[in-house]
């Protein structure tokens, strides 16, 4: 009896693998020839990323009666993140589109586009960044939006959005003109063509991700694209999956940064011993991460405050420890890690890119304090 019910909880313990599996085959012999590309911005992989749609890397964490399991959509992310920081990235952006629309209660948005957001048929992401930073008081909300017949009018500009293109959709959220305190959240589609995208500035890393600034000229969104009007209570049901899904991000840069270590070991170890960092602790850190991260990951629907703290906190020290070996990893390769064909240096902006996404490390300490106004 004892030992079927500690057998039952081990298997229970264990995110379901085949997914993830796959994913990181896929990532180990496609996505690695491109992942320099990617990081010069030469190639945005939407072939690659439909592909991974396709063996369902985006649909496995959709909702089942009521309950979602969010745990092989992260070490999906993980897969993709111990190779390519931008890909994991978009992976993410991905993965919340497809949270969106699975957590809408708009059965015609469900109908039309859930699916195609899961299976890769459709691509994009989010824009939920400056709607983060408002509920925190931080900024101001940038998009504003009217009622009119059969939808609303939306405008104002975003200065980030990724993993769009002409065909993409993403996820974001207005502020009512017309009805004091109250907010949308909608599907953006790129296609309108009163929504224009506008290359970014190169960035230090994270170019090939399909990033723009999206400007909305008076876009009419019809009903059909409201993933939740009022949207305060969608955000709060939808928050900590946001955020857990952001760790696969970390889990895969960390590791892939602890391989770097060890692959200098050899060569270096005589010296490398002396530095205060060593491949060791991030192993630990890393099963503690991903020990927390699974734990959380099955239960994203949890309203407790003691739940919204730790998913809060496991992403603040997911973003610092990110730095902490990306930085370690570069002091363990010396010369060979300055090199830019090596990818000690890549690991090392990806890194910065976790800590600054949103929830960055300051907005993640301004939460934790308490200090949500
Ligand atoms: C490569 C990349 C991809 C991103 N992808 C997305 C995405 O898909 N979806 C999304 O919602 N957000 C995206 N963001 C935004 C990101 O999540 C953060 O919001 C952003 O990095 C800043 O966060 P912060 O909390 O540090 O804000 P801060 O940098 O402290 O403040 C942000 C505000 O400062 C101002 N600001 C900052 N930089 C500039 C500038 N260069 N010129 C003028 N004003 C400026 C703007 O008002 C901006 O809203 C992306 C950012 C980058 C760099």
């Amino acid at each position: 009896m004892g030992s079927m019910a500690a057998s039952r909880l081990a298997v229970d313990d264990l995110p379901p693998a085949s997914v993830a599996d796959q994913v990181g085959t896929i990532a180990r012999k496609e996505l690695a020839p491109l992942a320099a590309g990617i990081d010069e911005g030469t190639v945005y992989p939407d072939a690659l990323l439909r592909r991974l749609g396709e063996a369902g890397a985006w649909s496995s964490h959709q909702p089942e009666n009521g309950a979602a399991d969010l745990r092989c959509a992260i070490q999906s992310i993980a897969a993709l993140g111990e190779v390519c920081g931008a890909t994991a990235f978009m992976a993410w952006c991905q993965d919340t589109l497809v949270w969106y629309a699975a957590n809408s209660n708009n059965p015609k948005l469900v109908a039309k586009y859930a699916d195609k957001f899961a299976n890769g048929q459709i691509l994009g992401g989010t824009g939920l960044s400056n709607p983060m930073k408002s509920f925190f008081g931080i900024e101001k909300l940038k998009l504003r939006g009217r009622k009119v017949e059969g939808g609303y009018v939306v405008r104002g500009a975003l200065p980030w959005v990724s993993n769009l293109g002409a065909d993409h959709f993403f996820g974001t959220i207005f502020k009512r003109e017309d009805a004091p305190d109250s907010i949308v959240m909608f599907l953006a589609d790129c296609s309108n063509p009163a929504i224009t995208l506008q290359p970014c500035k190169p960035f230090l890393a994270m170019d090939g991700t399909g990033t723009y600034g999206v400007q909305f000229r008076d876009v009419f969104v019809p009903d059909e694209l409201i993933l939740a009007a009022p949207a305060g209570p969608f955000v709060k049901k939808i928050r900590a999956g946001f955020i857990l899904l952001q760790v696969g991000m970390a889990l895969g840069l960390i590791k892939d940064c602890i391989n770097i270590m060890d692959e200098v070991d050899a060569p270096l170890s005589h010296i490398n011993r002396y530095l205060p960092q060593q491949p060791i602790q991030f192993r630990e850190l890393h099963a503690e991460f991903e020990k927390e991260t699974m734990a959380l990951a099955r239960d994203p629907y949890n309203t407790d405050d003691s739940y919204w703290r730790r998913v809060v906190a496991l992403r603040l020290r997911a973003g610092d420890a990110s730095v902490a070996a990306a930085h370690a990893a570069m002091l363990h390769c010396g010369a060979r890690g300055y090199l830019k064909s090596h990818r000690a240096q890549r690991r090392l902006r990806e890194a910065y890119f976790v800590a600054i996404v949103t929830p960055a490390t300051k907005q993640l300490r301004k939460m934790l304090a308490g200090d949500e106004r």
